[in-house]
């Protein structure tokens, strides 16, 4: 057991690897390719489609917008529909839960199970931060959005999103970027407003983009911290700078924006004891993936009875947190059968720590996200507007797999044989009609 001891040593240890991580990813900015798309021309029955631009602010909570100055989001939802909350997959990482918004799946059966994982088939490991495997397209199953539409004659760009660097079905955006912290929000959206300006025949009509500052800045610091409510204002303005930059368009009124996140982020309880699974369990010939929010543990070798015991052994010992089997996680987790998932899966209750052992403590940071998705923390947040989206409405609770139908809906594209998310869920925020409401004028 160990008391969590809040420093700004992990703080600053997030800043270097944040530093690190742009210089190493730094070359490689640009890249338009053609595999299999639409080579870059839109087909005759896609000219008169409108427009869409899907953003995702990673970490952006729900309860955000109404508790900081939001001023450009809250024109999105002012002439648009906006949902209580955007519920996120399990788990309620970057990785799952923007490839179950692109795709309309779930993880089981999109594949990307956690942002590292084992792919026992080819006996191998996907991780966010290898290269090689987030461009490997054999770790990604689905019909994202934009492999949806160019296949189908639509051009898509991306400035950035998970799945956008891989060719998925042998397709890639027509417009994508190597993944770089390093280049700024400005030149993101000044990038979209680029395409935008493209002649009818090339002009994208689906876009990307995302912003991790506000998901950064929360883990380094805290949800409600300082800096983390500067984040907020600073990715207010690149929404801001969008919305100017769409009024000048002498198309504004055929441009709908989807506004989002993939998660919530949450506090850790001070003064607690944190569960330290080597002080239980014998972790020899295991991998562990842990957060402090939640711990994936992968046995070597298929051993069915030792991960049985492991998880009676933690639920003998643990007050604050649940061990689970795959096959006995809640059933709203969707955990199936895919091979990706963990033997054992360790989840803290809310605000509660899990470590591998004592010297994993840096694994807790100020704020994070990796909790059970039906924690209110980690609720994402969910707007939309344009001339596809009904204007002043509010709706309940929306799940992050069903934005990809109405994704469809919108552009008019035909769904891929395999969704788990139901255009009927979001059929309200649908304006059949197509009217001229242009998201920057009120
Ligand atoms: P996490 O908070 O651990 O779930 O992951 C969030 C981090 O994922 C962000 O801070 C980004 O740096 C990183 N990330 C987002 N998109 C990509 C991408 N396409 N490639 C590599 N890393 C990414
Ligand atoms: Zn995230
Ligand atoms: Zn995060």
């Amino acid at each position: 057991m160990r008391i969590i001891q809040f420093s700004l040593r992990s703080a600053l240890f997030a800043a270097t690897l944040f530093v690190f991580s742009g210089v190493c990813l730094a070359q490689n900015e640009t890249n338009d390719s053609y595999t299999h798309g639409t080579g870059g021309i839109n087909a005759a029955n896609q000219l008169s489609k409108p427009y869409l631009v899907l953003i995702s602010i990673d970490g952006f909570r729900w309860d955000y917008l109404d508790r900081y100055p939001t001023p450009n989001m809250h024109r999105i939802a002012a002439v648009g529909t906006k949902a209580e909350r955007l519920l996120p997959v399990f788990p309620t990482l970057t990785f799952p839960n923007h490839y179950s918004i692109a795709t309309g799946l779930y993880p089981d059966h999109h594949g990307l199970v956690a942002n590292d994982f084992p792919d026992p088939e080819r006996d191998t490991w996907y991780s966010l931060k290898k290269r090689d495997t987030v461009e490997d397209r054999r770790f990604y199953a689905g019909e994202p959005i934009w492999v949806t539409a160019e296949t189908q004659g639509m051009v898509a760009a991306s400035f950035f999103f998970v799945g956008t660097e891989a060719p998925v079905k042998g397709v890639y955006p027509t417009h994508w970027r190597s993944y770089n912290k390093k280049i700024t929000g400005e030149d993101r959206v000044d990038q979209v407003l680029t395409w935008l300006a493209k002649p009818e025949q090339n002009r994208p009509h689906i876009y990307t983009l995302y912003f991790e500052d506000v998901d950064d800045y929360s883990h380094w610091f805290g949800p409600g911290s300082e800096e983390n409510i500067e984040a907020i204002s600073r990715v207010d303005g690149y929404i801001g700078r969008l919305l100017d930059g769409l009024e000048k368009l002498s198309f504004a009124d055929q441009v709908n924006i989807i506004l989002l996140s993939d998660h919530g982020q949450g506090a850790y309880l001070q003064d607690q004891q944190a569960y330290v699974l080597a002080d239980h369990v014998n972790l020899d010939d295991t991998a562990i993936i842990e957060g402090g929010s939640y711990l994936f543990l992968h046995l070597d070798r298929d051993e069915p009875d030792r991960a049985a015991k492991i998880v009676a052994t933690v639920n003998d010992s643990w007050n604050h947190g649940h061990a689970y089997l795959p096959e006995d996680t809640p059933s709203q987790w969707h955990v199936g059968s895919n091979q990706r998932f963990p033997d054992v899966i360790l989840m803290p209750d809310a605000g509660y720590a899990v470590l591998s052992k004592e010297g994993k403590a840096g694994k807790i940071n100020a704020g994070d996200h990796g909790w059970a998705p039906e924690n209110p923390a980690m609720h994402g947040f969910f707007i939309a507007c344009g001339p596809n989206i009904t204007p002043g409405l509010s709706l309940g609770p929306v799940n992050n797999i069903d934005v990809y139908p109405l994704m469809l809906s919108i552009l008019g594209l035909d769904a891929p044989d395999l969704m788990d998310g139901n255009a009927t869920h979001l059929a309200t925020a649908f304006n059949t009609t197509r009217s001229t409401q242009s998201c920057s004028k009120q």
